[in-house]
């Protein structure tokens, strides 16, 4: 553990002061991810922010219809708000189905979206790694690539985002809100997290000294009808070899329109809108289910250990369409 200095802060405009911009400096939270990291030698901050006092941890309904979700608010409380539950179950599925208890009940709702790969290499300071090291080169490209990514990848870089909650908050069209010292704006989630190029050290879009306070979820519509199937290794603590967050609209036995996002693929919650697109005026069916997923896999990529996520993947889609298909409108 390398030396740091620690300072809490009352407010936000105290927040953002006393990080300052300053590359150096990390905002805490939870803790469950950043802390593991400077154990490892990965991270190596100067100065630690602790935010946890701030008052942004609560779930409010926005003026419009929707919700607001503080980025304090614990993984564990999201899940089970009655709100989430009844109108967006795909949240409160993918919520249940990340990490352990015990780390829902210190996850916030920012940190969650901050966590970094879970690539071995990246924790591993034995090993190459461009997001550790920009220029140091990639172990995973030819080495153990099983958990990796197949869709948006480089040849920088082919590691996985590891969020549930971020791949059902990507399907339900998530605003990320953020203040910094520049002031505050607004970040649709599907653009939040980037693909690697040839930048894979950089995992959002935040600016230097940004700070999470909200997560905004647009009014429900369809959302109610919505649901997230995990595929993984074992049936908890595990991350995802493969997951599905899926929204359907479908009157008559016809789809109106669908929402489709992956994860455990790619490099960010993974949007499928083509395949969204392909599935609008089909037959609310397996074929038309298995149409769409072909459509949103069309582009994947496998490498040695992982080209079964292509076959997986699709199948997660049609299950998930097939199950929640079967839920009252
Ligand atoms: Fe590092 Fe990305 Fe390669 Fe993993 S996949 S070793 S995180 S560069």
């Amino acid at each position: 553990m390398n030396p740091f200095s620690y300072v809490r802060a009352n407010t936000v405009a105290e927040a953002l002061r006393e990080h300052g911009g300053d590359p150096q400096s990390r905002y805490l939270g939870g803790g469950t991810n950043l802390v593991d990291l400077m154990r490892y030698g990965v991270e190596r901050p100067e100065r630690l922010i602790d935010v946890t006092q701030l008052p942004l941890a609560r779930i409010e309904p926005l003026p419009g219809g929707g919700l607001r979700i503080g980025s304090l608010v614990k993984n564990s409380d999201l899940a089970a708000d009655a709100r989430v539950v009844r109108s967006y179950p795909v949240l409160a599925e993918a919520l249940l189905q990340g990490a352990s208890p015990q780390l829902r009940n210190m996850a916030t709702t920012g940190g969650n979206l901050l966590q970094r790969t879970r690539c071995y290499y990246f924790y591993d300071t034995a090993f190459t790694c461009n997001k550790r090291r920009p220029g140091d080169g990639c172990s995973a490209i030819d080495g153990q690539n099983r958990i990796h990514a197949i869709l948006g990848q480089s040849n920088s870089c082919i590691a996985t985002h590891p969020s549930d909650m971020a791949v059902a908050l990507a399907a339900l069209d998530a605003v990320v809100q953020v203040e910094g010292p520049r002031g505050a704006r607004s970040i649709p989630l599907t653009e939040f997290h980037r693909l690697p190029g040839d930048t894979p050290n950089v995992d959002t879009n935040l600016q230097n000294g940004e700070l999470i306070t909200a997560v905004d979820l647009p009014p429900a519509s369809f959302a109610a009808r919505s649901h997230y199937i995990k595929v993984r290794d074992r049936a908890s603590y595990a991350f995802a070899l493969v997951s599905a967050a899926v929204a359907l609209d479908a009157s008559g036995g016809t789809v109106r329109a669908a929402r489709i996002a992956l994860g455990g693929v790619a490099h960010k919650p993974w949007r499928a809108i083509a395949a969204e697109n392909a599935l609008a005026g089909l037959p609310a069916g397996e074929a038309s289910f298995r149409r769409a997923a072909d459509v949103a896999l069309s582009e994947a990529r496998g490498y040695e250990h992982n080209a079964f996520k292509i076959e997986l993947a699709k199948r997660t889609i049609v299950r998930a369409f097939l199950e929640v298909n079967e839920r009252p409108g």
